[in-house]
């Protein structure tokens, strides 16, 4: 298998400034803060936790939307941390985003045609060429060239959100993150797209991030998952093996809120006392610890590191985990 997006130790800091006149930094929002996975080609990372944990960023960050405070991204067999310009450039075509929202995402003054020429335009395709890729992108994700002349609010939520993955697709790209694409969908909507997505995935090699704020939605797609808590990840494993045999206080937390979780495991949820903490001010060693229900003095005081916790190669980073996952698992 190749590998095609790496990342390592990848940190998304955002400086908070005090001050009009003069401003200083007082400190550092740490979006993201040291994170490390690879996925393979044509595979799915499902990237999951509560909103405020860094997905986004981590995805925005991926795609050179937003410039990496520190660590590395590997895509392709390139380093790509610090690319900019025409390199850069080239690079887009090979990346891409879905986002949550289809309707704010989709210019509402553009035709469905306007909307997936843009980026073809934008890499010099011509005309008539254009016009064949457009009538074969809309009937790749389920609509008709009879579509074309329309408007983003004269389709649904789910067709919104096809045109959005068909412009996703124009310039045949290898990655596409999809951040939340089906969360602001209705439930009976939310499948569809899921399983064209992966359908999409067979049929062009296509390789995901899918970024999700719980695991339900990306049990069916991801080969992989990675369980993130204020800009770290907690968890690393396929989803068979975390579904099954969850290491990590919060994952098995986030697995207990699933209706139609494991029916051979007891079904007690778990419920996580207060609020996600702010990431401006998170809390010292284990970041998980004002939640956690095993939390020790010792949790306060030193970070777990990432261990491999099982034969497979599934990681977890809680000092406790051994005692932990014979209380769950
Ligand atoms: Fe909970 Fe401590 Fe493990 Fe953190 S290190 S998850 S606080 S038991
Ligand atoms: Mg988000």
């Amino acid at each position: 298998m190749t590998t095609l997006l790496e990342v390592k130790d990848l940190e998304k800091h955002f400086p908070i400034t005090r001050g009009a006149i003069i401003p200083h930094k007082v400190g550092a929002v740490k979006a993201v803060d040291g994170i490390s996975f690879k996925v393979e080609q044509g595979k799915t990372l499902g990237l999951v936790g509560e909103s405020g944990c860094g997905k986004s960023t981590t995805g925005r960050t991926i795609l050179k939307l937003t410039e990496p405070t520190g660590g590395h991204i590997y895509f392709d067999g390139q380093e790509i941390t610090h690319l900019k310009g025409e390199k850069l450039r080239r690079l887009r075509q090979d990346m891409q985003l879905i986002f949550q929202d289809p309707f704010a995402s989709l210019n509402p003054r553009m035709t469905v045609e306007q909307i997936i020429a843009e980026p073809l335009k934008v890499f010099g395709m011509h005309k008539e060429e254009r016009q064949k890729r457009i009538n074969y992108l809309l009937e790749v994700v389920g609509l008709s060239s009879y579509h074309k002349e329309r408007y983003p609010h004269e389709f649904s939520g789910g067709q919104r959100q096809r045109v959005g993955i068909a412009r996703a697709l124009a310039l045949e790209p290898k990655l596409i993150i999809c951040d939340e694409p089906v969360s602001a969908l209705d439930v009976s909507i939310q499948a569809q797209v899921v399983n064209l997505m992966e359908d999409l995935q067979k049929a062009f090699g296509l390789t995901y991030v899918f970024i999700a704020h719980d695991l339900g939605v990306v049990h069916h797609i991801s080969d992989q998952v990675a369980v993130m808590y204020l800009g770290e990840i907690v968890e690393l494993g396929s989803y068979d093996e975390l579904y099954a045999h969850p290491k990590h206080p919060y994952t098995q937390a986030l697995l207990s809120a699933i209706p139609e979780a494991n029916p051979h495991r007891k079904k007690e949820r778990i419920v996580l006392k207060g609020d996600v903490p702010s990431p401006a001010t998170p809390p010292t060693g284990c970041k998980f610890h004002t939640r956690c229900p095993f939390a020790e003095q010792r949790c306060r005081l030193e970070k777990p590191t990432m261990k491999v916790v099982s034969l497979t190669g599934q990681e977890a980073a809680c000092h406790f985990v051994e005692e932990v996952s014979d209380v769950v698992g």
